[in-house]
């Protein structure tokens, strides 16, 4: 029997795997969650310090995609999507980074959006159908989607961005790409582009075209990334020691991937919640009230720039409580849990430039802006436990989440030193370009959809 999903807004049936990936939202707004989170003992997750990240990752999803996703199927899957290293670094002592950004986009949103792509073709060529997905990109997500998406079998993909505001580099991944990939750069800002693709989405003119979206409300994006941190623990741990895991936080897809590892079985004493000078979720874990920040505040770290998390919902979720949308909390989460589990902090500019500078300076290691903020939340967190010199310090994970050579200006600035182009980034900036340029209009944009799936 397929394991089920239910919307945190509690108002729509459940569904299995196949639905919530292929619906993306519920049909009352809410988010799709496992009723139940299957359990790893722990020698299983022991044992894998000697298996390879595939392994591990179909060791981790066939407990949500059984009686689904035959298991060689599925073990294909994994291979076809991480066929890249996935390094751990050690900082200094028992403090290590863990760098997800060795794929074709060179941010850690490859991780989820290349195995989500491939979980859908494999659901549509059963179904015999096909799909477009739309979104609209401030940057990176429209890069790590586009090429997730990039050649996969009965799925095309439009992909919306303020032409303005995009940088080159962030605009060459997705242009470079081609063949079902359309790329449409808007003459507005992001917001004017995600209003394109909502109304797109519920026009009735546009009914026969099958839409789906790619963005992290989708479940096929959150369960991919729990397995990288229990692939992390399984590589460093001695003596099953728990551990302190640091992740920055924008939306919260990624640290909802780690609760949902936690609750599976791994070991982790704390999990450092990192965001920028965008605090709500800091002050929301300190005073029990949530308020979003209105507008959003514009940080170095912009990925992370978000005033109201989409995912919040499940984060509450998981402890018990009940949020819509909108962040209208109508059951309190189990805060004294949180509390125990958490520590949320807020680093702001300046806090991530110097935690840049000082890991360069004192140990050569080089972060970007998103995996600072990371790294200087765990750094505040280890220096709040007060031990005494001889006491061990314990086992520490910072998540870095994006490529430095992303964000050459900054590092440049900072450190002197032009970061190393990885090889996904290489050669991007001879190859050529296509997209469309068009106005911020409705009519045009969908006379554009008509005539690009003119069968549906
Ligand atoms: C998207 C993104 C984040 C934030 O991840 P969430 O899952 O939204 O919390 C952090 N760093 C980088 C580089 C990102 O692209």
């Amino acid at each position: 029997m397929p394991s089920l999903l239910y919307s945190t807004n509690l108002q729509s049936p459940d569904v299995d795997l196949k639905g919530a990936l292929l619906q993306g939202q519920a049909p009352d707004k809410g988010l799709y969650m496992p009723r139940e989170i299957p359990r790893i003992l722990l020698d299983e997750i022991i044992g894998f310090r000697d298996k390879s990240y595939p392994e591990i990752a179909f060791a981790v999803l066939r407990r949500y995609t059984q009686g689904l996703i035959p298991d060689e199927e599925l073990m294909r899957l994994c291979t076809e999507c991480y066929n890249y290293i996935v390094p751990i670094e050690r900082v200094y002592g028992r403090s290590f980074l863990m760098r997800l950004d060795q794929g074709p986009t060179a941010s850690f949103k490859d991780f989820a959006a290349r195995m989500m792509a491939r979980m859908m073709r494999y659901f549509l060529a059963q179904e015999g159908g096909e799909l477009v997905i739309l979104t609209a990109t401030s940057g990176d997500t429209g890069s790590a989607v586009a090429h997730a998406f990039h050649n996969v079998d009965r799925i095309s993909m439009v992909v919306l961005f303020p032409i303005k505001e995009v940088s080159d580099r962030q605009r060459k991944q997705m242009t470079t790409l081609g063949g079902n990939v359309t790329v449409i750069g808007v003459d507005g800002q992001f917001d004017d582009c995600q209003a394109l693709v909502k109304r797109a989405f519920t026009d009735p003119e546009l009914g026969r075209i099958r839409f789906s979206s790619a963005n992290s409300i989708n479940i096929g994006r959150l369960l991919p990334q729990a397995v990288y941190y229990l692939y992390a623990w399984a590589k460093l741990q001695e003596n099953d020691e728990a551990a302190v895991i640091s992740v920055p936080s924008g939306n919260f897809g990624d640290i909802c991937g780690g609760l949902i590892a936690r609750r599976m079985g791994l070991p982790v004493d704390r999990f450092v919640i990192a965001t920028n000078a965008n605090d709500e979720f800091p002050k929301f874990v300190a005073t029990g009230k949530y308020e979003k920040v209105v507008p959003s505040r514009v940080c170095i770290s912009n990925a992370m720039n978000v005033g109201h998390p989409s995912n919040l919902p499940r984060f509450v979720a998981l402890y018990g409580g009940v949020m819509d949308e909108q962040g209208k909390v109508s059951k309190q989460p189990d805060f004294a849990a949180m509390r125990r589990d958490i520590y949320a902090v807020s680093i702001d500019d300046a806090g991530t430039r110097q935690a840049i500078k000082e890991a360069w300076q004192k140990y050569k290691t080089m972060l970007e802006p998103h995996g600072a903020v990371g790294w200087a939340g765990l750094v505040r967190y280890l220096e709040s436990l007060n031990t005494r010199p001889l006491d061990p310090s314990p086992l520490a994970i910072s998540i870095e989440t994006a490529h430095p050579a992303k964000f050459p200006e900054e590092i440049q600035r900072l450190l002197g030193v032009d970061p190393p182009l990885p090889p996904s980034l290489a050669g991007l900036d001879a190859k050529p370009e296509h997209y469309e340029k068009g106005p911020n209009d409705y009519g045009w944009f969908s006379d554009f959809l008509k005539r690009k799936f003119p069968r549906g």
